[in-house]
């Protein structure tokens, strides 16, 4: 398990997004990246599950393609999902418009 904060510096850099949300409550949301994975995501469900928590799934497109039936089961097991590109290129090793469209291409899969 990793707990992550974004850099101030990522914060600064964008301050266009909506990083913080001042509320009294407190909360903890739940994210996993890089699914679905055969038996990871499924286990993981399983947990959730158990504890009645929700979370929320940035899935490649390419594993979505490959594994429907586990992302299937996120949707039904009524979790949020998130697109995290159709196949998980390095941004900081191909252009801009390379990473923008593989992007693009995980919301038409
Ligand atoms: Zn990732």
């Amino acid at each position: 398990m990793r707990i992550f904060s974004t850099p101030k510096i990522i914060r600064y850099l964008f301050p266009k997004i909506h990083w913080r949300i001042n509320t009294r409550e407190r909360a903890v949301y739940l994210t996993f990246d890089d699914g679905p994975t055969p038996n990871v995501t499924e286990w993981v469900l399983d947990l959730l599950a158990e504890y009645q928590a929700m979370g929320t799934f940035f899935c490649i497109g390419e594993r979505v393609l490959t594994h429907k039936g586990i992302y299937d089961k996120v949707l039904a097991n009524g979790h949020s999902v998130g697109n995290h590109s159709f196949s998980h290129v390095d941004a900081w090793k191909v252009s801009h418009d390379a990473y923008v469209e593989d992007v693009k291409k995980q919301r038409q899969s």
